[in-house]
């Protein structure tokens, strides 16, 4: 019954000091989000102490009820949310997601076809330290050097020459729509399977502004915690019954043991909220957001890659103004806006220093930031951007606590979990 703040005044100065970061600065990294006070109670709640190997009504465990309602719950939405047959609701995070259905689909040493972490893709896709590229043959495939866009002409080729065994779409810096259709043709070329993995994404397919990768996909991954606005966590979802079959029987047994039955309870929580109808003008801002912010930051003398977005995140390239992404993204903190260091395609930087910084507006947008704040900080970082490119890494201090103090006051127009 003793409160954190008594039993470990340790931990509950950091969680307190967090609560803090949060609400005094702009979040901009385009996998963060802000979850509802609904989806913190369900997940800091009771069902944390519960074991639930097994599914809903085929648990090894006695005494799971209640926790039966949860993800029973939680499956029927995702199903309603997505239009889709099949789900599993339990893997612990989108590396595991995919984990799982390579685990359901996949021998070690098959060939898969996926995109390069340096394209826009995710390390869980064939990167040589990863898993699925230690264990797998992965092929990757990239963007096209004259636009920045998916190569989907590299992809055929190589699909050709390969004959992978899955093709894996999605990434985490791809600002463009993806053409579902097109891939999906490929893969019927070579008799591969289509992996779409849609965790930056989802929630935009959720509320019907990004093309959903049904019927084309045979499978899609993603994770729950980024547009789609739910605790940290992995989903899987599937319209073959075969292989939603072989993906239950790969997350359990096969990779996972008791599922996180309180992050569960969030996922229902979360996925109840977007199928709400405000999550669909929420979804409509996070994309006008995104696209007011990019406008700002090439009318201030920066390129954003493909000169743009369809979704939430862009690729800012700030070769340009002759600085780095590592650069860019401690001056940016010094000045309270956060995001991340992140290569452009090509980029002759290491990815420890980077031609850019890859920006996203979900968290912004859930604070309730419109198209005018987001101009607002597309000026703000011109103007910090500015101050590295006139004085080299120390950046112009003044230029920076200004904006600090600026960004401060912005955001206590927006309170943020107001009497937590
Ligand atoms: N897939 C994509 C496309 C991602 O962007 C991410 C997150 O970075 C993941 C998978 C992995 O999710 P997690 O960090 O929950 O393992």
């Amino acid at each position: 019954t003793e409160a954190l703040s008594t039993r470990d005044p340790e931990i509950f100065d950091a969680v307190h000091r967090e609560l803090g970061r949060q609400r005094d600065e702009i979040e901009l990294i385009a996998s963060e989000n802000i979850v509802s006070r609904a989806v913190l109670e369900a997940q800091g709640s009771v069902l944390t102490n519960k074991y639930a190997e097994g599914y809903p009504g085929k648990r090894y465990y006695g005494g799971c009820e209640f926790v039966d309602v949860a993800e029973n719950l939680a499956i029927d939405r995702a199903k309603q949310l997505f239009g889709c047959d099949f789900v599993n609701v339990q893997p612990n995070s989108g590396s595991q997601a995919n984990q799982g259905v390579f685990q359901a689909l996949l021998t070690p040493g098959d060939t898969i076809l996926g995109m390069s972490l340096d394209a826009g893709g995710h390390l869980t896709h064939g990167a040589r330290p990863n898993q699925s590229g230690k264990w797998f043959n992965a092929v990757q495939y990239g963007v096209r050097k004259q636009d920045s866009l998916l190569d989907y002409d590299q992809v055929e080729a190589l699909a050709n020459e390969h004959k992978p065994k899955a093709i894996i779409a999605g990434g985490s810096a791809i600002p463009r729509i993806i053409d579902f259709a097109r891939l999906r043709q490929i893969a019927d070329q070579v008799g591969a399977y289509l992996i779409v993995d849609m965790a930056h994404f989802a929630g935009l397919v959720a509320a019907g502004l990004y093309p959903s990768p049904f019927p084309h996909a045979h499978v899609a991954t993603t994770t729950t915690h980024k547009t789609l606005r739910g605790p940290r966590g992995g989903m899987i979802l599937t319209n073959d019954a075969d292989i939603a079959k072989k993906v239950n029987s790969a997350i359990f047994p096969g990779i996972q043991g008791g599922p996180l039955m309180h992050v569960i309870a969030g996922k229902a929580v979360a996925f109840g909220e977007a199928l709400r109808p405000d999550f669909k003008d929420y979804a409509k801002q996070v994309v006008l957001n995104a696209q007011a912010l990019a406008d700002e930051l090439m009318k201030g003398g920066l390129d954003i890659v493909t000169g743009g977005t369809d979704t939430h995140l862009m690729l800012v390239d700030l070769r340009p103004k002759g600085v780095k992404g590592n650069q860019t993204e401690d001056a940016l903190g010094r000045a309270h806006i956060t995001c991340n260091k992140n290569g452009i395609p090509f980029d002759p930087e290491k990815p420890t220093v980077t031609s850019g910084v890859r920006l996203g507006s979900p968290a912004g947008t859930t604070r309730g930031f419109g198209e005018e704040e987001f101009r607002q900080i597309g000026r703000w970082i011109v103007e910090v951007v500015d101050g590295l490119a006139a004085n080299g890494p120390e950046g112009n201090a003044e230029v920076e606590a200004r904006v600090a103090g600026e960004v401060k006051a912005l955001c206590a127009r927006f309170p943020l979990y107001d009497g937590l």
